[in-house]
């Protein structure tokens, strides 16, 4: 398995354009920021922490491009790390946030008062609804640097807080190192659960370290709110269900969302944050909101379309295989969800998705009658 070289001292005998890594063959946003002098300036700095440029970007060296979506190449390692590397992370982050500058300020808006509609996206073809989001605890390590003892704190910061949900939200964690194989194989295959560290992004990036040690899941009595502890995030918050009402969903996300703020504050601990990036998560494609709000739907006859592409990109939206990130969809049934995270609030980004699913949906009921959606096609949002 991979890991930094962050603590070889004899690498700084060699000049910058010696150790600057090879990018030619790269498509990831670090690889199209990141030049031989930003490189020189920055690889002798660190985080109070110990995070240096090399851990940043060993994710996007080792991963040149990704067969589905354009992926950002690099890591934080502490909450400083957005500062300390701003020269290459401003530039990325712009780039990945459709031209998101320095001097932005991050809009957070957790009422689901405020979304229209979104209770009756058609269940025909919405299999299911889900919204998730990350957060980091302040004042600990991200998990491709954190130490087990730091993991372990995490993990039972978690559990102690996450115990006193109750009424709907109330839960129990199960870690992984206590799952047989087929528990764990079952709850990946029901979506409920990460995946196994198999993908190469989360494996360069160090993200990987001591699988599965303080690692877990915890869940309600009927899966409908669940938190992952310690994968790519401290914590990454999740809500779904059957069918297409993702206003219940997102709802339903608010509440227990702030709820786990709650307990976390009453506990001495507040989640990374602020006034620029809003929260503040491993991945830079995940800064701001960090919510990805999606659903799993049949266009068998609109994703063969020729301007499928186009139409999701002007709704900006995002495709994937309904297995996660590292899957093809088959049978024509994608997950497809908000493509941004920074610039927009919550309820913008689900209303993006309401919106543009019941548009799509209504294009594949026109392509399955045999009808043309040329007049349905929607301009850039
Ligand atoms: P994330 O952005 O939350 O990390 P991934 O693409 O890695 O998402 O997928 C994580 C898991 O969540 C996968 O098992 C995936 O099938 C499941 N999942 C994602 N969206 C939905 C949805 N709308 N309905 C059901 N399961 C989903
Ligand atoms: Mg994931």
């Amino acid at each position: 398995m991979p890991f930094g070289n962050t603590h070889n001292k004899l690498k700084m005998k060699y000049s910058a354009e010696q150790e600057y890594p090879d990018l030619s063959q790269h498509n990831n946003h670090m690889a199209k920021v990141l030049t031989a002098e930003m490189y020189a300036n920055l690889r002798d700095k660190e985080t109070p922490s110990g995070f240096t440029l090399d851990d940043v970007i060993q994710t996007g060296v080792d991963n040149p491009g990704h067969p589905f979506i354009m992926t950002v190449g690099c890591v934080a390692g502490d909450e400083e790390t957005y500062e300390v590397f701003k020269d290459l992370m401003d530039p990325v982050i712009e780039d990945r946030h459709g031209g998101y500058k320095p001097s932005d300020k991050h809009k957070t808006d957790l009422n689901s008062e405020n979304l229209q509609g979104g209770d009756d996206l058609d269940p025909n073809y919405v299999l299911s609804s889900r919204v998730r989001t990350g957060r980091s605890i302040r004042g600990f390590c991200l998990p491709p640097h954190c130490s087990r003892g730091e993991r372990r704190a995490i993990e039972n910061l978690s559990i102690e807080s996450l115990d006193i949900l109750d009424g709907d939200l109330k839960g129990k964690y199960y870690a992984l190192k206590n799952m047989t194989d087929e528990e764990q194989q079952q709850l990946i295959d029901d979506h409920f659960l990460f995946d196994k560290p198999v993908s190469p992004l989360l494996l360069a990036s160090g993200m990987a370290r001591d699988w599965p040690d303080g690692r877990g899941i915890w869940h309600n009595d009927n899966k409908t709110f669940l938190v992952w502890v310690n994968e790519e995030d401290h914590l990454r918050v999740i809500s779904m269900q059957k069918g297409g009402n993702m206003r219940e969903v997102f709802t339903r996300f608010c509440t227990g969302l702030t709820k786990i703020e709650a307990l976390f504050k009453e506990r001495g601990h507040e989640f990374m944050w602020n006034e620029h990036l809003g929260y503040v998560l491993t991945c830079p494609s995940n800064l701001g909101t960090g919510l990805r709000a999606g659903v799993h739907v049949k266009l068998p006859n609109l994703s063969k379309h020729e301007k499928f592409g186009e139409i999701l990109k002007r709704l900006r939206l995002q495709k994937r295989g309904t297995g996660g990130v590292d899957t093809a969809a088959v049978g024509g049934v994608f997950d497809i969800s908000n493509a941004d995270r920074l610039g927009f609030s919550e309820v913008e980004l689900v209303q993006m998705v309401v919106d543009g699913i019941n548009l799509l949906v209504d294009m594949e009921k026109r392509l399955e009658a045999g009808e043309s959606i040329d007049d349905m096609v929607p301009e850039q949002k």
